[in-house]
């Protein structure tokens, strides 16, 4: 039995009690030296006057999406259930620029699948105290991509055969195997690798070296948010 539960602190912070095969995991509180959005208010208030910056379930604005919501299963590298549901959202912003990438992909008889997107503030928190290696887990002092909405991690699935591209590791593979300069993979990997990369620079998402799989929109200036999949809206 793997439960997630979640209550706030005085801050109105999340804080997420992670219960993993009896193992009981509190997630230590981070000390962010950028403004948090941390109440439906806050979120409302910021999106008013910035309607791209809405968040927007992927699935209603991407048809055909695939999803595999790693962090919502015990199927991620810390073997614990992060979300209580899982969920792909994203600031509207990018969310369409992804719904674009979607349908250049489907000429192609390809499809994205995704395995997360928006993730909370506190979740990176869990992260970062379960992996404190800068590399792969953003230090959640400055917030990362993925608490702005604006950043997700995904893969290419052939839709003939239903099947992931191969891309040389699989998600969430913290060794140099993963990285864009690893040259010891076979070609086919290269190119599948490359043609994400070349889709997703085109429609305005800039990669970083260590993880193929992870692409985040340019702008930067959005907030970093810290509310659950349910209170977006
Ligand atoms: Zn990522």
């Amino acid at each position: 039995m793997v439960t997630t539960l979640i209550t706030r602190n005085s801050g109105n912070h999340l804080i997420w009690i992670i219960l993993a095969t009896g193992t009981v995991c509190r997630a230590q509180p981070c000390k962010p030296i950028v403004p948090v959005i941390a109440t439906r208010q806050a979120l409302a208030a910021s999106v008013a006057s910035r309607p791209e910056a809405k968040f927007v379930r992927l699935e209603d604005v991407i048809p055909g999406l695939i999803t595999d919501l790693r962090y919502a299963t015990t199927n991620n590298f810390t073997h614990s259930v992060l979300y209580a549901r899982g969920a792909a959202y994203m600031r509207q912003e990018p969310a369409a620029a992804l719904a674009r990438v979607q349908q250049e992909l489907q000429k192609k008889h390809l499809a994205l699948k995704v395995f997360d997107a928006y993730r909370p503030y506190s979740i990176t928190c869990s992260l970062w105290h379960h992996t404190a290696d800068k590399r792969y887990v953003a230090n959640p002092r400055r917030g990362s991509h993925h608490n702005r909405g604006t950043a997700a991690d995904l893969t290419l699935v052939d839709l003939r055969t239903g099947r992931e591209l191969d891309m040389g590791t699989g998600f969430d593979n913290f060794t140099d195997t993963a990285h864009h300069d690893f040259a010891g993979l076979a070609p086919q990997v290269i190119a599948n690798r490359r043609l994400l990369k070349h889709i997703m620079w085109k429609h305005g998402f800039n990669f970083v070296p260590t993880e193929w799989w992870h692409y985040h929109w340019r702008d930067k200036s959005y907030d970093v948010v810290d509310l659950g999949f349910d209170e977006l809206k």
